[in-house]
């Protein structure tokens, strides 16, 4: 249930409000929604005198969800701020970009000094590794996590990469500043109640197989526990199709915004599984309102050790960095690109 306050309404109205519901076997968390004041409450399944609650000075409605704290009461949506002024869920588009395993140092460095000449804000790159197969590379570890802190302290970018255990997430969060949750681990219930008792951005994942509800409700283990900061990320389904990796879901997107106050973010990389598509679906993906991006580049694509045939190398990151701020300005948002003789200097 969402109690949405009446907009002149005092804190004291609000917390007779909360009060109130309590009284009754409820947990609440306040929070604003834009100008709105919401009183959100759960379980979702005890039910209370709703009339009587509704005549409390200062409530203008009551809403149901399953999942209150992600649910979209009203007003404008809301924005998690990523470190060093990146906010999502802003005016600003949001790029992050980078391998999909931490490898080596060099290659590290020199893929995050070329996505961040394109003008991406954030780098990503995977330091644990949950491969489907056991005999795949499953990643570098915490010495990733070193490599990542390092580069990040070298180019400002801050990072976004993997945790797939919740004995990791505060050696993660020392290295990091945004955790991510991958498909693999969406319903990974003792690793999502972890991160709700952090305060860092989580970057959620839709689960391979997983409805928007499901999705949602994955979100709402996270903030249940604290943790408010979450971004959600639409990775592509598994349907009956074949011809892409996974099927990019572009309806989520505007059904996720219309669901969640939760800013949402797009991986055309694993959805589209071969380079030549990470293009057209990232800007299918900012035409239907992303937030944001996740993209797979490497210096030398065909060399890396994993996924390596859906990694952009940075000439084809650059020219689809620039084709999206097209994309960006007609979806009303801004994508800051850096001046083009410093990007060519970098790139070329
Ligand atoms: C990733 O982004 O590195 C990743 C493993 O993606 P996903 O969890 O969506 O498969
Ligand atoms: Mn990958």
């Amino acid at each position: 249930m969402l109690i949405v306050m009446q907009r002149q309404t005092t804190e004291a109205a609000r917390d007779d409000v909360r009060e109130w519901v309590e009284a009754r076997g409820l947990r609440t968390r306040s929070f604003s929604v834009g100008r709105e004041t919401v009183v959100a409450c759960s379980p979702p399944d005890i039910e209370v005198d709703r009339r009587a609650l509704q005549r409390l000075p200062g409530v203008a409605r009551i809403e149901s969800s399953p999942h209150p704290l992600v649910a979209r009461a009203s007003g404008p949506r809301g924005s998690v701020a990523l470190g060093d002024g990146v906010v999502a869920g802003g005016t600003e588009l949001i790029v992050a970009a980078g391998p999909c395993s931490v490898e080596t140092a060099s290659g590290l460095r020199d893929a995050a000094w070329a996505v961040r000449s394109s003008g991406a804000q954030l780098l990503r790159g995977g330091a644990f590794k949950p491969r489907t197969s056991p005999y795949s590379f499953q990643g570098l570890g915490v010495d990733g996590l070193r490599l990542l802190a390092e580069v990040r302290a070298e180019t400002g970018l801050p990072v976004v990469t993997e945790v797939t255990d919740p004995r990791l997430v505060e050696t993660v969060a020392e290295h990091a500043d945004i955790l991510q949750v991958g498909a693999r681990s969406m319903q990974n219930v003792p690793l999502l109640r972890e991160l709700g008792l952090i305060q860092r951005p989580i970057l959620l994942k839709r689960g391979l197989s997983a409805s928007v509800t499901e999705f949602l409700l994955a979100a709402e283990y996270v903030m249940v526990g604290g943790n408010s900061n979450v971004i959600l990320c639409e990775r592509g389904i598994r349907t009956f199709e074949t011809t892409t990796r996974f099927t990019l879901d572009l309806a989520a997107v505007p059904v996720l915004q219309r669901e969640a106050h939760l800013p949402v973010f797009v991986d055309p990389s694993h959805s589209a599984g071969t380079r030549d598509l990470v293009e057209p679906l990232a800007y299918a993906a900012v035409a239907a309102g992303a937030d944001g991006l996740l993209v797979e580049v490497h210096t030398a694509p065909e060399t890396a050790w994993s996924d390596s045939d859906q990694a952009l190398d940075p000439l084809a990151f650059d020219r689809m960095m620039r084709g999206l701020a097209g994309f960006a300005a007609a979806a009303g948002r801004h994508l800051p690109l850096p001046e083009p003789t410093l990007r060519r200097e970098v790139v070329g």
